[in-house]
């Protein structure tokens, strides 16, 4: 794989030798976009970090992997580690930090005293001054949110700030943070050493009711077909969930997975998790696991979200237990609609894509609901 490649404190090396600027648009070259859904072209947020007017800067990497069917920042922490910490001392490098951080999942608690040991030795292997501190995240998926993370980092409730400012300008204590994600990390250090790096490449972490779950590398493009082989399913497979804020679509196996592809669908890629529901499986079921989740997880800042996400609950509670009606759907749609366009942060404006996605493409699941009343 890939992502497994080791870097060995070369790359730190031949980006020393290439100097910042070097090193930045190097990154820009290789076309390294964000692992962790949003995809921002990695360069740009480092150029913007570097020429920002300040006297401290700081990287963060962000492993605050909460997205539910996403494991693949763990994968890369249990198997290349280094690599990883050797991606956040080139990025450091590259803005002129000496303070880094790894917001560690709350969760993955226990990934941390190896991790800290990793740390260590990395630092002194590497001959630097700069220090890296994991911080244990807040148990709150909305911690994974760039704003909410750095008010969690400063010992505050953490909570989705409005944007601009944008971190790269303004972020811990108010100087530059640069914000990356543990596989966007770990491929700048591989972008920099080797030649034939594939910015294409992507981590994929498939589960749901498939024989094996699991972290697997694709290319963008890859053919639905090639992956369900992977995933090796146990009946015949009826949808997909792109992690809970992707949306749910049916299974299609010619169709090669693109951003594009994706979008034509009215679903997004995200961090590429993929959750299979099978022919006995009805979507309904989906949505309503996924409602539940944006409910407990709703920072509650905003009314639309903190509102809204209860309320869709609910009308997914009452379709389910026999009780709803044709009528409910367009109100659902509506609550989905309105709750993305007002909410503040990323999560209120994609906890109602399970919904839409589910009443578009599988409406003879919720009428299997309306038919016992
Ligand atoms: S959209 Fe939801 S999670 Fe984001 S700030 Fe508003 S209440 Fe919090």
């Amino acid at each position: 794989m890939q992502i497994l490649r080791k870097t060995n404190l070369k790359a730190l090396a031949k980006a020393h030798a290439l100097g910042q600027e070097g090193v930045i648009a190097l990154i820009e070259r290789k076309g390294l976009e964000g692992r962790g859904g949003a995809a921002f072209p990695t360069g740009k947020k480092w150029r913007t970090c570097h020429d920002t007017q300040a006297d401290e800067r700081f990287v963060v990497c962000n492993a605050d992997e909460g997205e539910p069917g996403t494991f693949k920042d763990k994968f890369i922490i249990l198997n290349n580690p280094k690599t990883m910490i050797e991606g956040i001392l080139i990025a450091a490098y590259a803005i002129g930090a000496k303070r880094c951080f790894i917001y560690l999942r709350g969760e993955y608690e226990f990934l941390r005293p190896k991790l800290q040991r990793q740390v260590k030795s990395m630092l002194k292997r590497a001959k630097t001054d700069v220090t890296i501190e994991i911080v244990r995240g807040a148990g709150a998926y909305i911690c994974g949110e760039s704003t909410a993370l750095l008010q969690s980092l400063q010992g505050n409730r953490g909570t989705a700030m409005s944007k601009p400012p944008n971190p790269t300008r303004n972020g811990l204590w108010g100087k530059p943070t640069m914000i990356n994600n543990v596989e966007t990390l770990t491929c700048a250090a591989q972008a920099v050493l080797f030649d034939n790096w594939k910015p294409e490449v992507r981590l994929f972490s498939l589960s749901g009711n498939i024989q094996n779950p699991g972290v697997y590398e694709f290319p963008i493009g890859v053919k639905m077909s090639k992956v369900i082989k992977a995933a090796n399913p146990k009946r015949k497979l009826k949808a997909v969930s792109f992690g809970c804020f992707g949306g749910i679509m049916p299974v299609d196996e010619n169709m090669a997975i693109t951003p594009e592809t994706l979008m034509m669908e009215k679903c997004h890629h995200g961090a590429y998790s993929i959750i299979f529901a099978d022919e006995t499986n009805n979507v309904v079921d989906l949505s309503l696991s996924i409602a539940k989740f944006y409910t407990y997880e709703s920072c509650g800042k905003c009314t639309p979200c903190r509102e809204g996400t209860v309320r869709m609950l609910n009308l997914l509670r009452k379709i389910h237990s026999g009780e709803g009606s044709r009528e409910d759907l367009p109100i659902l749609c509506e609550l989905a609609n309105h709750i993305q366009e007002t909410a503040l942060c990323g999560l209120g404006q994609t906890c109602g894509n399970h919904v839409l996605t589910s009443i578009l493409h599988f409406p003879q699941d919720y009428e299997a609901y309306f038919s016992k009343k």
